[in-house]
């Protein structure tokens, strides 16, 4: 409530840019992004259909030839072409994967392409990312050693990083009027920036050369004057669903794999608190992505989950990215899933959700498939009507489109 105060707004972002202008241009594409075996269906629909009209073609003339009645052979050669048409073949596919899009979202999950569905069902090791996605990423200050007189200045430049150690110190040094310039973000390593004639660091040990304590915490470096100063303790709390994660992904035979820019030490325990199979520390942004890369070329198929700046890169270099909303905006650019409600558990969500519409859409397709042989042999010889034919196809598009609604359930 601001009864006689002056409120400055500053609007960020607008129209087109704006987070739900963006939703609604993912989905679309996702909308508009075909699926591999969409495309092969539409590669069968383009045979289908003059196969369909020569075989009415056949069925004309061979009922000419046989009763003589035109009218007769008119009518069995239209009962094929509309038992044939191939409506429920064609909608098969985009119909399960619209279906299955949608529930996706309605769960916080966003597909910007429908092609995820199929990547994810194949894919053999999960790539974690350690801030921020299997921790909660809210850092608490928990100790300062060395010189801690100026946490204003080393707020100041921190208060321009997103990263959540910045917000941390930020938090610790409470309101601070000072202004950095200068401020330089080294992506997995760590901040500078001046203030006033001071130019300050913080980081760790690849920016501040210094002893590494061997703390299960997360330790920045800082300093002034090209000098360490001194470090920060700092904690972070381990998701409570990503050992879920590591245990669920295990039972579909699918490893895991910490990666984290941040010490061994600290790598290591949150590895074994979630359970993940292997672990790699002090990776920076660019070791991340060759770190996956060498998981491809072991022919292995990658999912990446993460949410930081440093993740884009990685995120883009998987088969499968996948990017916690709220997260950098960029990570969530660079992956073609995003979990909106940044629940790891969603990941196993779309895992069961691409299952399940393989095998809807498998029945949607025998099911049509079968629909219209049996129905173009009826129709070929003589069996049933336009009208009865018109029925049945009108019947086995309600039952493509009945079952595909299941995913939404
Ligand atoms: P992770 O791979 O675990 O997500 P990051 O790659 O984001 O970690 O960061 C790696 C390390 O770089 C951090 O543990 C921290 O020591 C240092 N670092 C990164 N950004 C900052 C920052 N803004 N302030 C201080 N240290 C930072
Ligand atoms: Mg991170």
């Amino acid at each position: 409530m601001n009864a006689g105060g002056v409120l400055e707004v500053r609007a960020t972002r607008v129209g087109v840019e704006s987070t739900l202008a963006q939703i609604v241009k993912t989905v679309e594409q996702a909308a508009a992004s075909r699926t591999r075996v969409e495309r092969t269906v539409d590669r069968i629909s383009r045979v289908f259909i003059p196969a369909v009209l020569v075989v009415a073609l056949l069925t004309f003339g061979g009922w000419l030839w046989y009763t003589g009645l035109a009218a007769d052979a008119l009518m069995h050669a239209l009962a094929v072409i509309v038992i044939a048409c191939p409506c429920a073949l064609g909608i098969a596919t985009p119909l399960a994967v619209t279906s299955a899009v949608s529930a996706a979202s309605r769960r916080g999950i966003l597909v910007s392409d429908a092609q995820v569905l199929e990547t994810i069902r194949g894919i053999d090791v999960v790539v974690l990312d350690k801030t921020g996605t299997a921790t909660e990423g809210e850092f608490t200050l928990l100790e300062v050693t060395g010189d801690a007189s100026r946490m204003p200045e080393l707020a100041a430049v921190e208060a321009y990083s997103e990263h959540p150690i910045a917000r941390a110190v930020v938090d610790a040094a409470g309101s601070t009027r000072l202004e950095a310039r200068n401020v330089r973000v080294e992506a997995g390593r760590g901040i500078t920036g001046a203030v006033g004639e001071t130019i300050y660091f913080l980081g760790n040990r690849s920016m501040a050369p210094a002893e590494e304590p061997d703390a299960a915490d997360t330790v920045v470096h800082f300093g002034w004057d090209g000098m360490v100063r001194g470090t920060l303790r700092l904690g972070d709390r381990v998701r409570p669903e990503a050992a879920q994660l590591c245990k669920q992904l295990r039972a579909n035979g699918i490893r895991t794999v910490l990666l984290s820019g941040d010490s061994t030490a600290v790598t290591r325990r949150v590895a074994e608190e979630i359970g993940a199979d292997e672990w790699i520390a002090e990776a920076l942004p660019a070791q991340k992505v060759q770190v996956i890369r060498g998981l491809q070329e072991k022919g292995l198929s990658v999912g990446m989950i993460g949410d930081g700046i440093n993740d884009a890169p990685s995120l883009s270099q998987a088969n499968l990215g996948i990017a916690l909303g709220s997260g950098a905006d960029i990570a969530m650019q660079a992956a073609p899933l995003v979990l909106m409600n940044r629940s790891l558990s969603a990941t196993i969500d779309v895992l069961h959700l691409a299952e399940r519409t393989h095998s809807i859409i498998c029945q949607n397709l025998f099911w049509s498939f079968a629909y219209n042989v049996l129905g173009i042999s009826l129709a070929v010889t003589g069996v049933i009507s336009p009208i009865i034919a018109a029925a049945a196809m009108v019947l086995s598009s309600i039952c493509v489109l009945g079952n595909s609604r299941r995913l939404q359930a």
